[in-house]
């Protein structure tokens, strides 16, 4: 059932009313353009089986998209004055309020959510978007998919394939779930208010199997963190602290993991630092 979408006008008047100046501390650049919004949701496929969880909904403009669909969804948000009006904005819609559950929390400590939620779809705060995607991928196995808005520099990294300049700490972390793909641009006009940097979409499907146990991510990330601390230093050198204490014990494990030792952070899949952290 199409549902009647926020517009400009529309969310000034919600914000006005509230009382909210969008700040930059908390990555407020709200979208004021319907097409922007289902775009979004087309590209997670979402469905109205679907049980999806939002971070960040602010006024609503991309949870009024996710409810059209029909599917269920959890919201988290941490501006209590957004998270209060949201279900009224939602009725006001003519959405049913029960497919909504608001969660005023910051997202980066929400350990639990209602339901187990499926797919993650987001215009995330840009201050915090890897460290959210990561919290929340690491917490919530049930999700498999998902699209988020992101920074595009930020969006680039986390799809990046190993060997590009830009491929880095966050892309081996992300990559540890599943692939990643870059699925559209955003124009700065669709924002208010309009933002100083591009963004773009990104989506990611989870692996059938998780790659490790927790014990086995920790390890790896660990490794990872220190590969791209010092990227341009060989990986011998670069993790000698964490893979024995010397070069010459850090090359013998990564040569039993079938790594060569002379190789930068930046040459290796997930995949490989997986086996140099169970070696
Ligand atoms: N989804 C809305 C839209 O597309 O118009 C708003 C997106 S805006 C880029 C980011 C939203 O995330 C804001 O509503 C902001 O208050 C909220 N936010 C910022 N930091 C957060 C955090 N740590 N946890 C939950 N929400 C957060």
């Amino acid at each position: 059932m199409p549902v009647s979408l926020l517009g400009a006008a529309e969310i000034r008047r919600l914000a006005a009313d509230l009382d909210v100046t969008p700040t930059k501390k908390l990555g407020q650049n709200f979208v004021v353009d319907a097409n922007t919004v289902r775009k979004i949701v087309h590209a997670a496929r979402v469905t109205a089986s679907d049980r999806v969880v939002e971070i960040g909904p602010g006024l609503g403009s991309l949870t009024l998209a996710i409810l059209e669909t029909g599917a269920s969804m959890v919201a988290v948000e941490i501006d209590h004055r957004l998270a209060e009006r949201l279900p009224s904005t939602v009725a006001a819609h003519g959405v049913p309020a029960d497919r909504l559950t608001v969660i005023d929390a910051d997202a980066l400590r929400v350990t639990e959510l209602p339901g187990a939620p499926e797919v993650l779809v987001a215009n995330l705060p840009y201050n915090v978007s890897v460290p959210v995607l990561l919290h929340f991928l690491e917490t919530f196995p049930s999700l498999h998919r998902g699209v988020v808005m992101v920074q595009a520099e930020v969006g680039e990294r986390l799809a990046a394939p190993p060997g590009s300049k830009i491929y880095g700490a966050p892309s081996v972390k992300a990559a540890w779930y599943g692939p990643w793909r870059l699925a559209g641009t955003v124009s700065r006009q669709v924002f208010w208010p309009v933002p100083n940097v591009d963004s773009v979409l990104v989506g990611f499907d989870r692996d059938a199997e998780p790659r490790g146990t927790e014990e086995h991510r920790l390890r790896t990330f660990e490794i990872v963190d220190a590969a791209f601390q010092q990227r341009r230093k060989m990986l011998r050198q670069a993790l000698a602290g964490v893979l024995g204490g010397t070069a010459a014990e850090a090359s013998a494990r990564l040569e039993a993991a079938g790594v060569d030792p002379t190789l930068r952070g930046e040459q290796l899949t997930v995949d490989d630092y997986a086996r140099v952290a169970a070696s």
